[in-house]
C-alpha cells in the first residue's frame, strides 16, 4: 500500500487526536500531536515568566525560540509518543487547563509557528504520517492527499473535555472548560497567521452524535478508499 499523509484539522476538543492516532495504530503511520508542539512551547513561556495573567513578552519568547528544544519520543507501553521539551517528558503539564488558557496567544506569535511548521513537515517528509491540528490541512501540508475537517457542538466538546481532566483528577469546572473551549476557537479562527479554517478539498465530519467507533468505522472507510486509488 502506498504511504499517504493524512492530515485532520478542527476545533478543540474534537476528538482528533484520539481519531489520528487510531488511523495511525491500524495504518501503521507516524502521528504528530501538532498541539502538543503549541502547548509545549506555551509550558515553556510559562516556566519562565515570559506568559503570565497580566504579561506576555512576545519579544522575550521570540529571542528564546533557540532555546526551545522539542522532541517526540514514542512510549511503547502508551503507545503513542510523548513531548519532551528540553529533554523533560512534560506529556501531562502541557494537558492541563493552564496551558490550555495561555496556548492560543502563543499559537498566533508567526516566529513560533515558522519554526513549529518546519519542524511539522520535517516530520512528514517521508509521507505516511498523521497529522491533527489547525493548520495542517492549509499550511503544513497543502499537498496532503486526504484532509479532514472535524467538528462538533461547544457543549459536546467541552464535556469531553471536562470528563478526561477530572478523570486524571484535576480540579476544573464544566464552565471553565466551556469558556476555554470557545475562547480558544475564536482566537483560532480569526488570527492573522494561519486561522483555523476548513480547507477547500477536506472532509467535513461533525461527531457531536457519532460514538468513537462509528467514526473510526466512517473515517477508516474513505481512507482505504484512497489508498486504494492513488
Ligand atoms: O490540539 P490542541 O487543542 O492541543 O491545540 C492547542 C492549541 O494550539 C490550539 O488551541 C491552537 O491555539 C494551537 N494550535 C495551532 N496550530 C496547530 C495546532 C495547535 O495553532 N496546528
Amino acid at each position: 500500500m502506498k504511504n499517504i499523509t493524512i492530515a485532520i484539522d478542527g476545533f478543540s476538543s474534537t476528538g482528533k487526536s484520539t481519531i489520528a492516532k487510531q488511523l495511525a495504530n491500524k495504518l501503521l503511520y507516524v502521528y504528530v500531536d501538532s498541539g502538543a508542539m503549541y502547548r509545549a512551547v506555551t509550558l515553556y513561556a510559562m516556566q519562565h515568566n515570559i506568559i503570565s495573567k497580566d504579561n506576555f513578552y512576545v519579544d522575550k519568547l521570540i529571542s528564546d525560540l533557540e532555546n526551545i528544544n522539542l522532541l517526540f519520543k514514542f512510549n511503547s507501553s502508551l503507545g503513542f509518543a510523548e513531548m519532551y521539551l528540553n529533554n523533560v517528558n512534560v506529556e501531562k503539564e502541557i494537558r492541563t487547563l493552564e496551558v490550555s488558557n495561555y496556548v492560543s496567544k502563543v499559537a498566533e506569535v508567526s516566529e513560533v509557528r515558522k519554526k513549529l511548521v518546519e519542524q511539522q513537515q520535517q516530520m512528514g517528509i517521508n509521507k505516511g504520517v498523521v497529522m491533527d491540528g489547525r493548520d495542517i490541512g492549509t499550511v503544513v501540508f497543502p499537498n496532503a492527499e486526504l484532509k479532514f475537517f472535524i467538528n462538533a457542538s461547544a457543549e459536546k466538546r467541552a464535556q469531553r473535555r471536562f470528563d478526561e481532566l477530572i478523570e486524571r483528577g484535576d480540579k476544573v469546572t464544566f464552565k471553565e472548560i466551556l469558556n476555554n473551549v470557545q475562547h480558544r476557537d475564536h482566537i483560532d479562527s480569526t488570527r492573522e497567521d494561519s486561522p483555523l479554517i476548513n480547507a477547500e478539498d477536506a472532509i467535513e465530519i461533525d461527531n457531536s452524535d457519532m460514538s468513537l467507533e462509528e467514526q473510526f468505522d466512517l473515517i477508516y472507510k474513505i481512507v482505504l478508499g484512497k489508498i486504494n486509488i492513488i
